[in-house]
């Protein structure tokens, strides 16, 4: 029998849409952080419980939500960092689409508290699967706390196929410590099931959070270099070439204060290191990139972890040149010191 076509309800829409955004704990960690460095915050703390899976709170002490504003902050599309086509060519919010709350709130049980500096009191508000459950004013601090409860308790197929909870915890970790290492103006502090894993001052040297997150040890051997060429910019922590791993895990970059995977920057390494490492070896590398925002696409893909860069060559070839010449003066220049 031929089926008649019909809307689908916003439930279903949202629940379906979702699946983009949110596909296991570590992408709501990933964009509610964004979301608070968005606010501005100088201080996240994330905390998670059994990998995420029935507890992940972030809190920060950013600008807040406005009072009338926290119901629509769930709605699809609803956002407050762009408003017209031409803010899309120079994005300079980590967030952009609206979609992050509305995907979250659809799969899970979500608490928002949250004060803006200009009212007394803050909100309250609760939602199982996108349905608001109660809204209140409460007593609290500027700034702003989301707690996620029982992520995709509505949607069996995923729950289903989710991960160990030690696989999802190193996931999160993974990501936490990234954006430590891209915003060292702001504290993170990391907690998993009642403990603390690590804490950024937000006030310290990159090099000093890589002692904080890694261990000294790497800290120790990490060599230093910066470069500026036009409207390039780089500096980079890169390992001797004798400390090494297994795989590409330790090679983090940043673009324009973005964390980002890019395989163009992945083969820069590659190239700069390969007359000194064995294959299958990978050298730590942290790398903060900047580029005039309108020579990268970040809206290649839902998450935006992806980029595309207009001129690869041109970065390639500039990302390796600086490294080379690091590495080429290496028994010149000592390793960069950090504070014990
Ligand atoms: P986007 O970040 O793409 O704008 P989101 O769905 O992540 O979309 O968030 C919707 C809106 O909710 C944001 O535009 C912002 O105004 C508000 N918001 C979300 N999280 C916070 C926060 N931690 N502090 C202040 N405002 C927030
Ligand atoms: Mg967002």
């Amino acid at each position: 029998m031929l089926k008649r076509i019909h809307r689908l309800e916003k439930e279903i829409a949202n629940k379906i849409a979702a699946g983009e955004v949110v596909d296991r704990p570590s992408s709501v960690v990933k964009e509610l952080v964004e979301n608070a460095i968005d606010a501005k915050a100088s201080r996240i703390i994330i905390e998670i419980k059994d990998g995420g899976k029935s507890y992940i709170r972030i809190t920060d002490n950013g600008i807040g939500i406005h009072k009338e504003d926290v119901r629509i902050a769930f709605e699809r599309h609803a956002t407050s960092k762009i408003k017209d086509v031409e803010d899309l060519n120079t994005i300079l919010s980590l967030g952009f689409r609206g979609e992050a709350l509305a995907s979250i709130a659809a799969v899970s049980q979500v608490e928002l508290i949250s004060k803006t500096r200009d009212v007394e009191s803050g909100t309250y508000l609760e939602l199982h699967g996108g349905q608001i459950i109660e809204h209140k004013d409460i007593g609290c601090p500027n700034g702003t706390t989301f707690v996620i409860k029982n992520l995709f308790y509505n949607v069996p197929a995923r729950l289903q196929f989710m991960k160990s909870k030690a696989t999802e915890t190193s996931h999160i970790s993974d990501l936490v410590s990234k954006y430590a290492l891209a915003y060292p103006d702001i504290s993170f502090r990391f907690i998993n099931n009642g403990s603390i894993v690590f804490t950024t001052s937000g006030s310290s040297s990159i090099v000093n959070n890589i002692a904080s997150i890694y261990g000294k040890e790497i800290a120790k051997s990490m060599f230093y270099t910066s470069n500026r060429q036009k409207d390039l910019y780089i500096e980079a922590y890169i390992s001797k070439p004798t400390l090494t791993r297994g795989n590409k895990q330790l090679q983090v970059f940043f673009v324009n204060g973005r964390y980002v995977k890019n395989q163009i920057l992945s083969d820069a390494i590659e190239e700069a290191y390969k007359t000194l490492i064995t294959v299958n070896r990978f050298p730590i590398c942290f790398i903060y990139l900047t580029v005039s925002p309108n020579s990268i696409d970040v809206n290649i893909h839902p998450t935006k972890t992806e980029i595309r860069f207009d001129n690869e060559l041109r970065i390639k070839d500039f990302v390796v040149n600086t490294l080379k010449k690091r590495l080429l003066k290496e028994n010149l220049i000592p390793s960069v010191s950090f504070e014990r």
